[in-house]
């Protein structure tokens, strides 16, 4: 994990949970990327995005020199292997670079996945698999992944605000994440930018991740060449940007929603509710993590 970038292209803005990106265009946005200096690459298999994954490593670039990451929510032997087995097909690629317990809350939940992570141990010896971590939106997240002898790579919620952190706040994430990283964990942080709430002040979200001592890498989704430029510019040269160019993003619900509820249910920030047989969203809560749009089987909510 030590060669990848310190910024990480997030894939599911581009994904069809959002803004559905065909391969082709996905893959010339992707390429573009790496030749401003991304390596890193980062899905999971709920933005069934593997096929723009798939059309990127098609283009001419040693497979060697590009880092992919993925997460999933298997629990056993069977589902690992299924998850696994999907990823490397789907995405056309003989290993995964990381492979991820997508959404860990706790050592008990941790506990309850230990067959998939044994399962995917096995497979890192066979080389299918180079290294395996897990995401997590809780401060306890943090502290089992920091005591878990299988896990390598931590992905937590972390920004200047403390937006989505579960658990805890700010204070107990930056603490969590220095007991991980004092452990040897790599912290590969998310949603630096508080989901798009923290565009308007691009520059102070930025500094404050890059000051932290804990974080290897962290993930930004992106969507057009000037949000690379600005990211690139940003992160890896460290001339950080006063005018933010990425774009705003929004949680959308259809007048068409009947009111099932699915979406709520799936929501772990408790960003949305029942209002007149219609989902609702609460601004300030929505971390535009896309979880929802998947629950809806209808497709009446979306992140644009
Ligand atoms: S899952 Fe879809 S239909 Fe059900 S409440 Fe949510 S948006 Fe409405
Ligand atoms: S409303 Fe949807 S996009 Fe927003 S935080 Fe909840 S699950 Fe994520």
């Amino acid at each position: 994990m030590n060669k990848v970038s310190k910024l990480c292209f997030g894939a599911l803005t581009i994904s069809p949970l959002q803004q559905n990106f065909s391969p082709e265009e996905a893959a010339d946005l992707m390429e573009y990327a790496f030749h401003q200096g991304i390596n890193f690459f980062d899905t999971a298999e709920i933005y069934n995005s593997y096929a723009l994954f798939k059309a990127f490593l098609k283009r001419d670039i040693p497979r060697e020199e590009v880092y992919i990451s993925t997460k999933c929510y298997a629990y056993d032997y069977k589902t690992a292997k299924s998850s696994l087995d999907q990823a490397l097909k789907e995405m056309d690629t003989p290993y995964i670079d990381l492979m991820m317990l997508h959404e860990q809350e706790s050592e008990h939940t941790l506990r309850g996945h230990s067959e998939a992570l044994d399962y995917f141990a096995l497979m890192k010896k066979e080389g299918k698999i180079h290294h395996i971590g897990m995401s997590t939106h809780y401060v306890q997240g943090v502290l089992a992944g920091a005591q878990h002898k299988l896990i390598e790579v931590i992905h937590p919620i972390i920004n200047k605000s403390g937006l989505g952190i579960l658990g805890g706040n700010r204070g107990d994430m930056e603490n969590a994440l220095e007991i991980a990283k004092n452990n040897g964990k790599f912290i590969f942080a998310m949603k630096v930018l508080g989901g798009g709430h923290l565009l308007k002040s691009y520059s102070e979200a930025l500094s404050y991740v890059m000051k932290l001592p804990w974080i290897d890498s962290f993930a930004i989704g992106m969507q057009t060449r000037e949000e690379i430029d600005a990211n690139v510019s940003s992160v890896i040269h460290n001339i950080i940007g006063t005018d933010c160019v990425n774009k705003d993003r929004k949680l959308i619900i259809d007048p068409y929603c009947i009111g099932c509820g699915k979406c709520i249910q799936r929501c772990q920030q408790k960003a949305l509710y029942l209002d007149e047989g219609r989902a609702k969203v609460i601004k300030d809560r929505c971390i535009l993590c896309s979880y929802c749009v998947g629950a809806c089987e209808d497709f009446y909510i979306k992140v644009v």
